[in-house]
């Protein structure tokens, strides 16, 4: 039988220790963790996922401020902004929406964050301290998935964890982090000659492709744990709908758990997130 991983239930779960944590910190320590989420444009998508991070943030007592601006900001008004919110001493952790209009360089806005309050973990001062293995901000989506991993499997040592995909911002950490826990990994991606035969190898099989049911039954192993990144919107019957990167329906009967799109991977992201927001607030006060 396999198991459905509730990402839903494990980010409540999750949030829900985090809130006393919160509480803890205000009430021994007169610290109100506090996110600035800066959104530039009206992408829709980009809204949706800012107004869910913000919610999640009053939950918890998280304390958010949202810097709304118009899709013409010249990347030196934004770099300004974000120096200003370095220089906050009330502010934490600085989430920049991607992706930015094209008038703006995304590396030169994650370049001018501070490595503290990165708490999307894509400085590259944070890419490269998990590189050696002293993670500091952890990249929210392949953090949340590592987690669920560890929930499901406990020890992952020894397991052959296949990533499909290789974004900077998914596919790399997820394997970077797999990699510490002692797994054999394998990112396999675009070019990837006989994709299948090793997603077929795999133990734990992380899809983040962006490609609706990229991934079949035939290239899963019997009893494999996959977890499908994957978030994209497709027309069934005249309706929108949202599934992954894995054709759930086709693989379900034959993993040992797998994760849901939606009520995933997604969740968990979000999660991550507050988690990092707590620890970036401690660790700038020395808790
Ligand atoms: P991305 O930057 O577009 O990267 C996609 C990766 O998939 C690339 O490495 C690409 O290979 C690989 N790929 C593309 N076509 C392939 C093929 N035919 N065979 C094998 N590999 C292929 O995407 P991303 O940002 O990593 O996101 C991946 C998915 O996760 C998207 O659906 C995104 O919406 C979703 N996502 C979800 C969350 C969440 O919170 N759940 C967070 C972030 C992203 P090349 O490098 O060779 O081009």
């Amino acid at each position: 039988m396999s198991k459905v991983i509730d990402g839903k239930q494990f980010a409540d779960n999750l949030c829900e220790k985090l809130k006393a944590e919160v509480a803890l910190l205000q009430e021994q320590h007169d610290l109100s963790p506090c996110i600035a989420v800066v959104l530039v444009g009206e992408d829709p998508a980009s809204q949706v996922y800012v107004r869910n991070k913000v919610r999640r943030c009053e939950q918890l007592g998280i304390h958010s401020v949202e810097h709304r601006l118009s899709a013409e900001t010249t990347e030196a008004e934004l770099l300004t902004l974000i120096d200003q919110l370095n220089n906050d001493d009330a502010i934490h952790g600085i989430l920049v929406q991607l992706p930015v209009p094209d008038q703006i360089n995304d590396k030169a806005v994650l370049a001018a964050i501070s490595p503290k309050k990165d708490v999307d973990g894509f400085h590259i001062e944070n890419v490269g301290a998990m590189a050696v293995g002293e993670n500091q901000m952890v990249p929210c989506t392949p953090l949340g998935s590592l987690m669920m991993l560890q929930d499901h499997l406990g020890d992952l040592s020894g397991k052959h964890a296949v990533v499909i995909g290789r974004s900077n911002i998914v596919g790399k950490p997820m394997a970077t982090l797999l990699l510490q826990q002692s797994c054999t990994v394998t990112i396999v991606h675009s070019r990837t000659v006989n994709i299948e035969s090793i997603c077929r190898q795999a133990d734990i099989l992380v899809a983040a492709v962006g490609i609706p049911n990229f991934v079949t039954a035939d290239w899963v192993k019997e009893g494999a744990v996959v977890i499908d990144v994957g978030i994209n919107r497709i027309e069934v019957d005249g309706k929108s709908r949202l599934v992954g990167d894995v054709d759930f329906d086709d693989v379900q009967e034959k993993v040992s758990a797998i994760t849901p799109v939606p009520g995933g991977v997604g969740p968990m992201t979000i999660a991550c997130l507050m988690y990092n927001t707590v620890a970036a607030a401690k660790m700038q006060n020395n808790i």
